[in-house]
């Protein structure tokens, strides 16, 4: 199959084409975040509008890249929600238009199973597998006994481990998105603060406020008192301690669950922390998306719309986008 992939759900407007399981004849990427940057979040309005100012560019770019025409895909596919509504209805108008233009069958694709099926651009998953989704919006444990079946097991009460990231970032006075910057700098740095444990209780569920609200506290009160932190050393505490409870309750769960591999997805699944801690830890394999898809783009969108395809999981024209919605809706039944 030849399956042309549009993900435009935040600050990144991407267009992949995906010829069968894992050959990617191109993934484009147009990223908004020097933009954003600027305000120190993702600002909607402008990320809809730059969106609608690149779509057609980024298209052209690709199908060049790709060297294909649209009349040899098969299918066009777009992420369908969760994400901004904004964004998400620049990339499924495109999709919609392509489709109809050319008559192709149309996907609409869950953010998540994207993101998840990322790691399917480099092995098969083995089923039954347990998926620890963590990124900007989203931190989950996820239980897939079979290809595209989702269970969500557990996930965060407030706040995404992503967003935690990126908020410890801005007290730290980091650059936007402050995942990686933290992620770098925690490398060089010691654990010397004493960060509170986050919900490391028996449950599968995470929660992430507290340690984000012990960081800023600790930055704000340190200010007022003139005194200097070490912020490669506030970035390891924060690590550490995030990753602790993440790696400990995903393998708990691979436990109980009895799976056979761990598979990991989303932003945060880049992190080398993470990847290193998880991977010597666990008593099962892991499998990690490639660095370059674990943000996001439309390989991996394309590469869940594949799946689709083959169990021919179509969407109508007059799909709309889903801003929020569950993942466990988009289960292909056994
Ligand atoms: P969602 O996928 O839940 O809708 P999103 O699409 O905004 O949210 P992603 O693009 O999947 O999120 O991931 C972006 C997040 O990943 C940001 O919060 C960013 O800080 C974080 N991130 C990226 N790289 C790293 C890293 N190396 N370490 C920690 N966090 C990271
Ligand atoms: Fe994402
Ligand atoms: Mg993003």
């Amino acid at each position: 199959s030849l399956i042309l992939a549009i993900e435009s759900s935040c600050d990144e407007m991407s267009v992949a084409i995906l010829k069968d399981k894992r050959e990617l004849l191109c993934n484009v990427v147009a990223s908004q975040i020097d933009t954003h940057r600027l305000y120190g979040g993702v600002v909607p309005e402008i990320a809809s509008r730059m969106h609608v100012e690149c779509v057609s560019t980024v298209l052209k770019t690709a199908l060049n890249e790709a060297d294909v025409n649209m009349n040899d895909i098969d299918a066009i596919a777009v992420t369908k929600g969760p994400g901004l509504v904004g964004s998400l209805h620049v990339g499924m108008q495109a999709a919609k238009t392509l489709a109809l233009a050319y008559h192709k069958p149309f996907i609409g694709v869950h953010h998540i199973a994207g993101h998840i099926y990322a790691n399917e651009l480099v092995e098969d998953i083995e089923y039954p597998c347990l998926c620890l989704v963590v990124s900007g919006g989203h931190s989950e444990l996820v239980y897939m006994k079979s290809e595209f079946s989702f269970e969500v097991i557990g996930q965060t009460l407030d706040d995404a481990i992503g967003e935690a990231y990126d908020k410890a970032g801005r007290v730290l006075h980091l650059p936007y998105p402050g995942g990686p910057v933290i992620d770098k700098m925690a490398a060089s740095g010691q654990h010397t603060y004493d960060l509170p444990l986050p919900l490391n209780d028996d449950s599968y569920n995470f929660s992430f406020s507290g340690l984000k609200s012990a960081v800023i506290n600790l930055c704000h009160n340190a200010a007022q008192r003139g005194e200097d932190i070490v912020p490669a050393d506030l970035a390891c505490s924060f690590q550490e301690v995030a990753l602790d409870v993440l790696v400990s309750k995903t393998i708990k769960a691979a436990k109980d669950y009895q799976v056979k591999e761990i598979i990991v997805a989303g932003g945060v699944s880049a992190n080398r922390g993470l990847r290193k801690k998880l991977t010597a830890d666990s008593p099962i394999k892991v499998l990690f998306p490639p660095m370059a898809y674990c943000t996001d783009n439309a390989a991996m969108i394309a590469s869940a719309a594949r799946v689709m395809y083959e169990h021919q999981q179509f969407s109508s024209l007059d799909l709309s986008v889903k801003p929020s919605y569950d993942l466990e809706e988009e289960s292909i039944g056994e």
